[in-house]
């Protein structure tokens, strides 16, 4: 069956019990026992609930993987993950991740004794050349926030698998619909469903989807065994997000394209970066590897100064951090995402003062290009005339 059936036709759709065609939640925290010796499926809502598991089973499906896992953020769900290594392992990780990931992997992981090397990994001899003897895991953002770079999974998973690390790839930007890293040999994705799977704005989660059954063994066991379970109430939210997400991905990604081409030729705009547009370094791997290129896109209008005019104007985007959801969000990397970055640094990855980062909603694209037109022009001849 095609994907966006799947979706609504995954086996997890309906209450086995009941036959509700929405998946109940199931507020229980403890189940009551009715036989001492032949325990239940459910004894404790940590280690499972009916509601979490739907949308865990249905994360693993869409992902083309064996299990699946619900955690209460993306970054919860990122952080179990990392656990699977120890004192004493080695990682290798793209330069340009998501800040949440990069603090964990530079403040908290070195204290355990695991250290990272962070490479551009759009270049696999560099990613080839940061292996160790101890390197345990790779770990990959493509495309990347917010310059949209783009890592070559299955070139990855297949240096990954040569040394015999776990090939980890963060798929936030693209969601299942667009990309399926296990499907490329990589070992474990990673969704912040807080993004495009929730796609409303109203829910922060992580899911994770694993290949391997003896991995999903581990995962599960540091899923219960730190416990940064997902919510039930916000299980069944993201399960509904899901139903419409082809469908909110594929008219968000037009509008998207659209958009990029019309910034790409406007005289305010200095740069764009979208995997969409030929132009883009990534592009060509980008269609090979992905079936879309996604909502999310970047551009540089010159200046910090041009940058916060465009964020004062600008009436239908909301002005914010996040992405993926039903609303367009415009967001300001220099001052959000990555404000603990050195100027130096960030100005060396392209995220200079002048950058924006826009994740395009469901508004209607005229509107949207509208508005982005009058944020973006030059008003000092108006101003002189109100003189
Ligand atoms: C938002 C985000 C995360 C973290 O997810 P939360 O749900 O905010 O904890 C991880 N990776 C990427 C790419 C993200 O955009």
């Amino acid at each position: 069956m095609k994907f966006a059936t799947r979706l609504l036709h995954n086996g997890n759709e309906i209450c086995p019990r009941t036959g509700a065609a929405s998946i109940p939640m199931y507020l229980a925290s403890t189940y009551h026992q009715f036989d001492l010796d032949q325990p239940g499926r459910y004894d404790y809502a940590r280690s499972g609930n009916p509601t979490r598991e739907a949308l865990e089973k249905t994360i693993a499906a869409l992902e083309g993987g064996s299990h699946g896992f619900a955690f209460s953020s993306g970054m919860s769900a990122v952080s179990t993950v990392l656990l699977l290594f120890s004192n004493g392992d080695h990682l290798v990780a793209s330069q340009d991740l998501y800040g949440g990931t990069y603090r964990v992997m530079a403040e908290v992981l070195p204290r355990l004794g695991i250290t990272v090397d962070f490479v551009d990994t759009t270049d696999l001899n560099r990613v080839e050349a940061a292996i160790r003897p101890n390197t345990k895991g790779i770990y990959i953002e493509t495309p990347s926030n917010p310059t949209l770079k783009v890592t070559d999974i299955a070139g990855t998973a297949e240096i990954a698998r040569r040394h015999g690390a776990l090939l980890i790839v963060d798929n936030t930007f693209l969601s299942p619909v667009y990309q399926n890293p296990l499907l490329l040999g990589a070992d474990i994705v990673i969704h912040s469903a807080t993004k495009f799977i929730g796609g409303h704005s109203d829910v922060v989660a992580g899911l994770v989807a694993v290949k391997d059954p003896t991995l999903a063994e581990r995962i599960g066991f540091l899923q219960n065994a730190i416990g940064a379970v997902l919510g039930v109430q916000d299980a069944w939210l993201v399960l509904r997000g899901i139903k419409t997400l082809k469908t909110r991905m594929d008219t968000a990604t037009r509008s998207a394209e659209t958009i990029a081409q019309a910034l790409a030729n406007h005289p305010e705009v200095h740069r764009v970066y979208y995997t969409g547009l030929p132009s883009h370094p990534g592009h060509r791997l980008q269609c090979q590897q992905s079936s879309g290129h996604g909502a999310v896109l970047s551009f540089d209008v010159g200046s910090g100064e041009r940058a916060r005019e465009v964020l004062s104007r600008v009436r239908l985007p909301i002005v914010a951090v996040s992405l993926g959801a039903v609303e367009s969000i415009l967001s300001y990397p220099a001052k959000m995402s990555h404000a603990a970055m050195p100027q130096h640094v960030r100005e060396r990855h392209g995220i200079t003062d002048g950058l924006l980062r826009l994740s395009v909603g469901l508004e209607d694209v005229e509107d949207l290009l509208n508005d982005l037109e009058q944020a973006l022009s030059v008003r000092s001849v108006s101003v002189a005339s109100n003189r």
